[in-house]
């Protein structure tokens, strides 16, 4: 049914996929039920008095040194504060002295500024000006600790694939797979892949990170218009997928809502990059007819990085085909009721083509987003599980999956990020777990996979390769395995005392058995291994089995 035409005619018009099925009287029908399990969402609308409710919490909070919270309800309190309502300024200056609490020196500096430009009371100035100078002072006795994430990778860039180390290449393998393979040994704990992620929305915490990159605890600014979304520049502020979306609510379920305007942004992106409906369709269809498994030939802008994501791997559906469509008529109804999309998608034959290309979209998010969900390490939702954005990541396709990984995906401020966590030879293949199941059983993890992603694995754990019992025995008189195995986690974020020993007990450790085959043992390690790496710091791991 997708991307079939009424005729052989050379002119003629891509298939009525909504009345092959069954018309949009049932559709209407069916996505009535889809929305009755939840409320419609109302328009986020600025309100004087909820931007000064949040930071009389955010006030309680810092009263009781929970930095972090305070930030997240200043946060809130300027996103919903009116244009022009000395809310912003006020908020901005509480938010100030939480960067200062947090050492975050640079921000506070920044939030000073932002609470002057947005007309502080003069009465208050002073109270502003001590807290610069506290910061200047701070700053001067070197206690910043603005922290830079793991957004660098530890080599050179690869020349086709920027955004992957050159330590690394992408192969094509004996049975006509892709898989990347290290060009050179590849020291434990070394970032190898830093990629934009293609496309990402945000399910939650709309006020915590910037709409369009997802950076968070920095200086967000508020959208003018809505009471959701925050950026983390003007640059992000002015990117035009806000614009088309804003005011924008499908439904108050935020999982409901997030996979639907996902999709809605997808197509935003693919409408940005050209200038006519018509560029898009001819870029699309010569896109699909050109081979699927041929590797792109870079990935290095914009409409190289969209031909990819053209080309990510359909599995099975995940969903059945009513729920496709479902969703297909809705996308394409919420983005027609924007006028500059309906004047985009012009004629009728220019509609049809939308309709598959929705579809096609929404296919392969169905089969390549990976769910950002995460157990909220800090703040007021301490502990909460929950999934606030949906990325879809380019390169990982390129990566096999293994149960034995020797690499760790994590997602940090809008960025997928590749880690080692064994040592690695060149000439070895670099596999990450699509699941973090380091120290589940064969039926467990054979299951998920299947459940989840149609995958029947075969790697080197599945089919039975593992250490011997004679190097297992040798573990458990090995000091620093005893003393990795009984550590408790979480561990203690500010005790970095703690977390550097561990962490260099768990590399010693996994040199120390570089070449050992996975087992129990191993595994335990390494997830205790991944738990310190990623620590502290914004990056939230894959959903956990
Ligand atoms: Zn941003
Ligand atoms: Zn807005
Ligand atoms: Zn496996």
């Amino acid at each position: 049914m997708l991307w079939q035409k009424e005729s052989n005619k050379a002119n003629a018009l891509y298939a009525d996929l909504f009345a092959l099925s069954g018309g949009e009287a049932r559709l209407k029908l069916m996505t009535r039920n889809l929305r009755a399990q939840t409320k419609p969402g109302q328009k986020p609308i600025k309100n004087d008095s909820i931007s000064l409710q949040k930071r009389k919490e955010g006030n309680e909070h810092f009263g009781q040194s929970r930095w972090v919270d305070a930030l997240e309800l200043y946060n809130e309190s300027i996103c919903h504060a009116q244009p022009g309502s000395k809310n912003i300024s006020l908020a901005y200056a509480n938010r100030a002295a939480c960067f200062l609490k947090m050492k975050r020196l640079d921000e506070c500096l920044r939030d000073i500024e932002l609470a002057k430009e947005a007309g502080y009371p003069a009465e208050l100035m002073p109270k502003l000006d001590q807290r610069k100078i506290d910061c200047l002072k701070e700053i001067k006795e070197g206690r910043s600790r603005s922290e830079h994430f793991r957004t660098k990778l530890d080599f050179e860039p690869n020349e086709k694939f920027p955004c992957m180390a050159n330590v690394v290449d992408i192969e094509r393998d004996a049975d006509g797979d892709y898989s990347v393979v290290a060009k050179a040994d590849i020291d434990i704990g070394q970032t190898i892949v830093v990629e934009k992620v293609f496309l990402v929305y945000l399910f939650e915490l709309k006020a915590q990170k910037c709409n369009i990159c997802l950076k968070g605890y920095t200086n967000l600014i508020p959208c003018e218009k809505c009471a959701i979304a925050m950026f983390c520049s003007d640059k992000c502020r002015h990117n035009p997928l806000h614009d088309y979306e804003c005011g924008l609510v499908y439904s108050t379920n935020s999982q409901l809502n997030g996979s639907l305007m996902n999709d809605v942004r997808g197509i935003l992106l693919a409408i940005n990059m050209f200038s006519t409906a018509d560029e898009l369709e001819e870029f699309v269809e010569e896109t699909i007819k050109s081979n699927p498994t041929c590797l792109p030939d870079s990935l290095s802008n914009q409409k190289s990085q969209y031909e990819a994501f053209l080309k990510l791997p359909i599995n099975e559906s995940m969903i059945s085909p009513d729920q496709m469509m479902c969703l297909t008529y809705e996308v394409y109804n919420q983005l027609l009721n924007m006028p500059k999309v309906d004047a985009f998608f012009r004629t009728k034959k220019l509609r049809r083509f939308l309709m598959h290309l929705v579809f096609y979209h929404i296919q392969i998010l169905e089969n390549n987003s990976v769910q950002g969900s995460v157990k909220l390490l800090s703040g007021m939702n301490q502990g909460r599980l929950v999934t606030c954005y949906n990325p879809t990541g380019l390169i990982e396709k390129y990566f096999r999956h293994s149960c034995a990984p020797n690499v760790v995906t994590a997602e940090g401020d809008g960025n997928h990020i590749f880690m080692t966590i064994r040592p690695i030879k060149k000439g070895d293949r670099l596999t990450f777990s699509c699941f973090m199941f380091l120290v589940e059983s064969k039926d467990k993890r054979q299951k998920i996979l299947w459940e989840r992603r149609k995958m029947i694995c075969s790697c080197t754990r599945c089919k039975g390769v593992a250490a011997t019992s004679e190097e297992r025995r040798q573990f458990l008189f090995d000091p620093d395995f005893q003393s990795i195995v009984l550590t408790k986690l979480p561990l203690d974020h500010s005790n970095t005392e703690q977390i550097q020993k561990v962490t260099d007990k768990c590399v010693n450790f996994l040199k120390k058995y570089d070449r050992t085959e996975w087992c129990d043992e191993i595994g335990a390690v390494v997830h205790i291994y991944i738990h310190l790496l990623l620590s502290n710091k914004p990056l939230t791991l894959p959903l956990s089995a």
